[in-house]
Parts: structure tokens; sequence; C-alpha cells
């Protein structure tokens, strides 16, 4: 086992042992007016495209990190799903409570961080962090294989870091570049070979942006396509991508003609 994994599975093994069990409601209160979830989808985001958006840095913004900015896919959700392509969500009244995920925090600050400084809505018309918009309005829904916010989190990243998507794509040859184009076919085969379900892409314009994986309740992996989504030449897509996608170096683009963001004078 590579030493950084091996290093992260110690570190989860502790937080797990550290961590009494939670007594926080937030999925306790589950309102029962939704229907329960079909499947999850654990989407997750490609900091070189989605960094392009952000026109000023923060200390909570990962694209600010400089060198220690996320060069791999990152988390954006873990989401609970129905088989006919809707979904449900903010299934609770409670709201999010970062104390019940503090032993989680510094694994979540480097694979799930907020690419962003805006901040975020929450289920209740306030604003709040990028893991208390997903908790409130996705967390809350995967009731009840989960019914703590801990146990959420935790699980989101046991699912990342055991289907590591970036790690196939580089076994398949497929590497950040801002010069070469994939065939998305190609991506998705790498995928489908290694983990035995198809994932899901999004793109924006010929960036890929986003790569869902989607698995079964008891956390199978299982296809993600459904009715809704568009299929060409067995890819399956949301807003449909190319037949050739990029997967962009991170911090190479520049906002307004002068500097990148990578050279925003930041402190973190
Ligand atoms: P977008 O419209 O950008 O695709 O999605 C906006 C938001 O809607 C997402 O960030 C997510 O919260 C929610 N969303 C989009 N697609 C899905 C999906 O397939 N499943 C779930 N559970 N939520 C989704
Ligand atoms: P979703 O699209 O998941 O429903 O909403 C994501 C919300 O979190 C949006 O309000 C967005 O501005 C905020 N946000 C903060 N950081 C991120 C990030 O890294 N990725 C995405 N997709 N949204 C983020």
């Amino acid at each position: 086992m590579p030493r950084l994994t091996l290093w992260l599975v110690v570190v989860l093994v502790l937080a797990a042992a550290a961590t009494p069990p939670a007594t926080a409601a937030l999925l306790e209160s589950f309102d029962g007016q939704q229907r329960e979830f079909d499947y999850f989808a654990l989407a997750l985001q490609w900091p070189g495209t989605y960094c392009r958006r952000s026109r000023h840095c923060c200390p909570s913004n990962g694209c600010c990190r400089g060198s220690n900015s996320p060069t791999v896919f990152t988390i954006h959700g873990l989401w609970p799903d129905y088989n006919d392509g809707t979904w449900p969500g903010c299934c609770s009244r409670s709201s999010f409570d970062p104390k019940e995920i503090s032993t989680l925090t510094n694994v979540l600050e480097q694979y799930w961080p907020s690419l962003s400084c805006s901040s975020s809505s929450t289920c209740h018309g306030g604003k709040g962090s990028f893991w208390a918009h997903e908790a409130e309005k996705h967390g809350t829904c995967s009731y009840p294989v989960f019914r703590n916010e801990y146990d959420y989190f935790l699980a989101a990243l046991n699912l990342y870091f055991k289907y590591n998507v970036t790690s196939v794509l580089n076994e398949a040859g497929y590497f950040p570049s801002n010069t070469e184009k994939y065939p998305v076919g190609g991506i998705i085969s790498a995928i489908e070979n290694a983990f035995h379900a198809s994932p899901l892409i999004v793109c924006s314009k010929d960036a890929v942006e986003e790569l869902r994986l989607c698995f079964y309740k008891d956390f199978k992996p299982r296809d993600c396509a459904v009715g809704s989504d568009i299929k060409i030449d067995m890819v399956t897509s949301k807003g449909s991508c190319p037949r050739y996608v990029s997967l962009p170096e991170l911090g190479s683009v520049r906002h307004d003609g002068l500097q990148s963001w990578i050279s925003d004078d930041v402190t973190l």
C-alpha cells in the first residue's frame, strides 16, 4: 500500500477510535417528509477546472494554497439520489454542527475543500460553510444509512480513498495538462475497468469539471446512469461533454490578464 494511503487509513482509523458514538441529532431528526433515497452518488470535482472561476482568494479557498492546492479530484459531496433522476434535499430541521466532525477536519480540509470564497446557502435560510451546505442539503437525506454527521463525512472519505479516481486515470495515462485532449470514452472505460461500474462525467466546455461515482446503499459500486442523463457513444454525461476533453492543470488560468490567482498574496 502506498505510504500516503497507509497514513490516511491510520488517520481515519485513529479518528474513528477517538470519537465517541456521535450524539448529535442532525440526521436523527429526519423529518420523514421525503421518501427514502435509492442510491448514493459521490460527486468529485476537478480543481484545475473549478478553480478557473476563482476571481479572488481567501483563507478558506482551496484554490489559493499555492503548491499545496489540490492536484487531484476532491470531494464535492455524497448525495442520496432516486432512481428516476430526481433527489431529495434538506430532509431535517436541525443545523450542521462543526464540532461533530472536529476529528476529521484536517483530512476534510485537504480532500473536501471549498474551491470558492463565497459562503454557501444552508437549508434554513442562512449561510454557512461548504460542509454545512452539503451536510444539510444532502447528508440529512441519507437517513437511515447515516444517522449522524460524523458517520456521513467519514463514509464519504472512506469511499473517496477506496475508489481513487485520480490514480486510476493516471495509471491509464491521463494526467493534468493544458495542451492534451483525452477521449472521454477512454476516461470512462478506465474507471469502469477499475470499479466495474460506470461513472457520470460533467464538463465545463471541453474541461472535465466533475466525475460522479455511484453506490448502492451497502456501498457496492453501481452504474450512475439514470433516464434523464445524456448518452453519447455509450458515455453518460450531464450537460454533454465533447468527445475529447481536457483535465486542466491547476493555476494556469489568468483572470485579469495580468496576474494568476496562484500568485495572489494569500497566507493560510
Ligand atoms: P447543477 O445544477 O450545478 O448541476 O447542480 C446544482 C446542485 O444541485 C448540486 O450542487 C447538487 O447540490 C444538486 N444536484 C445536481 N445534480 C444532482 C444529482 O444528480 N443528485 C443530487 N442528489 N443532487 C444533485
Ligand atoms: P451545490 O451546487 O452543491 O448545491 O451547492 C454548492 C454551494 O456551495 C454553492 O452555494 C456554492 O457557491 C458553494 N460552494 C462553496 N465551495 C464550493 C465548491 O468547492 N464547489 C462547489 N460546487 N460549490 C461550492
